[in-house]
């Protein structure tokens, strides 16, 4: 090394803003130094795959060196490298020029930067003190270059020791950055961020990156075997993707990507969706919403995306255009792919359903234009157990009425007796068991101004109901009806339930407790928000069957004065009915079973 030529410099004037910028701007987001070096290595090694016809692609790698004892991490690669004029033009010139930009554009709206491209190089800075650059320039007669620099705004250039072309960039870490020293932490940095780099990444002679992102090549090329493959170990996940969608566009705009539909068997599933968006192979961020509506993150898969300014602030993607046209433009594919699979292939679609059908109910509730594209692929299990689109049961279930109305049940077994009526009036009823439904059927029904949606319980069908017999009247001028309300008034004593006397057809039902559809979708609601189970179906009418054996008995009992016995039964019945309804539990469940106990002790 000869002395003659080590020079010193001072970075320009206004480099002292780089440093405060990337220490504590970018604070919480250290890990990125790395994409940024692996970046600059593959573009210089790309580049060198141009320039030089003499390289051999075999040779065409990047390699990272942990020293735990000398606290260091080398990013070596073997693209053009640099002169020291190159370092002196490249890295302390327009490297600061940018920066200097940089901080003029950002200097209000630090919590708006995403992306961070173009920070480059000097990132470094955020996990070293000190940083070094030996390279060898691919050009011939080229002598090798040092540079060192220790985050102040002076610098050293001197000959380096480079013997092949390429260049080694050594990080001396802080003392904050202990964890770049785990091998471990570096390789879960490289598969997050540089996966997908088109040259190998080599730590302890390994190959740690994928290499090749599966959207990249055409889908005729690629067999589901490698689908299925791809995903596994992108996502980590045992289970086959039930399937995906291959997304590619030259025009408009650039995108490819695979949007995969995992099994969801549970809540959970639910919530372990991920999008993540690359720019040109390069990890940017998961589940940008400006790119791709909410409803599609119960999905997971990669999109990359090269020609979005990736560090521009959100307000700026929000407005854009081009932004727009990509996220309609992946709503749009997937409702398609969604429609051909339902219209080439009905019974896989069905088999599907199950973990399906959340997104798709999100998806239409959310956005309007997946709504539209989805409205008639939507299914419901109806009490045949098959599976119907509204416009199958619309045909079906026609009448003279101008409004259809589509009665459901919130599944087989609940509401059993009202099922069983609804099936011997030959009345379909589709069942609706998530708690999506309510919302989907809202939705339906503001747009839809001919469906509506009513619960079997929702009222008592004139169907069921014995018109034919002739009400006689006592001594009071009472009819049975009538007593037999005054009998359960007084009996169940609770304002909260309107009580209704009824002949109904089928004798067997003692009695029926009926929800308003309006009142019960609100109550409904506000438990959801306000977490009050328990007032739920609090409000509701009682409808007893005064053809009933049991209730035709009470009306006896009740001629005898036992007052204190009648009471014990109605409640009894009234609980009956509700039990129907759902899972009674704590202060009702004992109620309940103290009531029971002290029915029996009446035998
Ligand atoms: P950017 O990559 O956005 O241009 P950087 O600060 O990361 O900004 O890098 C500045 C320049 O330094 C690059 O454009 C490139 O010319 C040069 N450079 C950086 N790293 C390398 C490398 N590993 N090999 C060759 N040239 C490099």
């Amino acid at each position: 090394m000869s002395d003659k030529k080590k020079t010193e410099g001072q970075l320009s004037i206004h480099t002292e803003n780089i440093f405060p910028i990337i220490k504590k701007w970018l604070y919480s987001e250290h890990d990125i130094f790395s994409r940024e070096l692996i970046s600059n290595a593959i573009d210089a090694m790309q580049k060198r795959k141009v320039v030089d016809a003499s390289v051999n692609e075999d040779d065409l790698k990047i390699e990272i060196k942990i020293n735990k004892k000398k606290r260091t991490l080398e990013f070596i690669d073997y693209g053009i490298g640099m002169t020291a004029e190159e370092i002196e033009k490249y890295i302390n010139q327009i490297a600061f020029s940018g920066a200097e930009e940089f901080v003029e554009k950002y200097k209000d709206k630090q919590s708006s930067i995403i992306g961070h491209f173009g920070l480059g190089f000097y990132s470094a800075f955020m996990v070293a003190e000190r940083v070094t650059i030996d390279s060898l320039s691919w050009q011939e007669g080229a002598e090798p270059a040092f540079w060192e620099c220790d985050g102040s705004t002076s610098y050293t250039i001197d000959i380096g020791k480079r013997k092949k072309v390429g260049t080694t960039i050594t990080l001396h870490l802080n003392k904050d950055s202990d964890e770049y020293l785990d091998f471990t932490k570096m390789r879960e940095l490289i598969e997050k961020y540089s996966n997908f780099t088109p040259f190998p990444i080599v730590m302890d002679k390994k190959v740690i990156n994928q290499k090749r992102a599966l959207w990249n090549s055409k889908p005729t090329e690629l067999k589901d075997e490698e689908y299925k493959q791809f995903y596994k170990d992108i996502f980590h996940d045992f289970n086959d993707p039930l399937f995906w969608i291959h997304l590619n566009v030259d025009y408009p705009f650039n995108l490819k990507g695979i949007l995969y539909f995992p099994k969801v068997r549970n809540q959970l599933d639910l919530q372990r969706g991920v999008v993540k968006l690359y720019c040109n192979n390069v990890y940017v961020a998961d589940n940008l919403q400006e790119f791709i509506p909410e409803f599609l993150l119960l999905l997971r898969g990669g999109i990359d995306i090269p020609d979005i300014p990736l560090n521009v602030s959100r307000s700026f993607l929000q407005q854009d255009q081009n932004v727009k046209k990509i996220s309609k433009y992946i709503i749009k594919k997937v409702a398609d792919y969604l429609n051909d699979l339902f219209k080439e292939d009905r019974k896989k679609y069905e088999q599907y359903w199950e973990d399906i059908h959340q997104f798709l109910k999100f998806g239409a509730i959310s956005e309007e234009s997946f709504y539209e594209a989805v409205k008639d692929i939507i299914l419901f299990k109806n009490s045949d157990n098959e599976f119907v689109t509204l416009g199958e049961y619309r045909e079906r279930n026609k009448d003279d009425k101008d409004v259809l109305k589509v009665l459901y049940a919130s599944g087989e077994d609940s509401q059993s007796s009202y099922l069983k009526m609804m099936k011997e009036l030959g009345k379909e009823v589709i069942y609706a068991d998530t708690l999506i439904d309510n919302h989907l059927f809202q939705k339906i029904e503001m747009v839809d101004d001919k469906t509506t949606f009513s619960r079997v319980d929702s009222e008592l069908s004139d169907e069921l109901v014995n018109k034919e017999h002739t009400e006689i009247l006592d001594a009071d001028n009472k009819s049975e009806l009538d007593i037999l309300k005054e009998i359960f008034e007084k009996g169940l004593d609770n304002t909260n339930v309107k009580v209704d006397v009824k002949r109904l057809k089928d004798k067997e039902i003692p009695g029926l407790v009926i929800f308003n559809e309006f009142m019960r979708r609100m109550q409904e609601m506000n438990s959801i928000y306000a977490n009050q189970q328990d007032d739920l179906l609090a409000h509701h009418d009682f409808v007893v069957n005064a053809d009933n054996k049991i209730v035709k008995k009470l009306i006896k009992l009740n001629a005898t004065g036992k007052d204190k016995e009648v009471s014990l039964l109605t409640k009894h019945l009234h609980s009956l009915s509700l039990l129907e309804q759902k899972n009674l539990s704590g202060k009702q469940l004992q109620e309940f079973l103290d009531n029971a106990r002290k029915v029996l002790e009446l035998i």
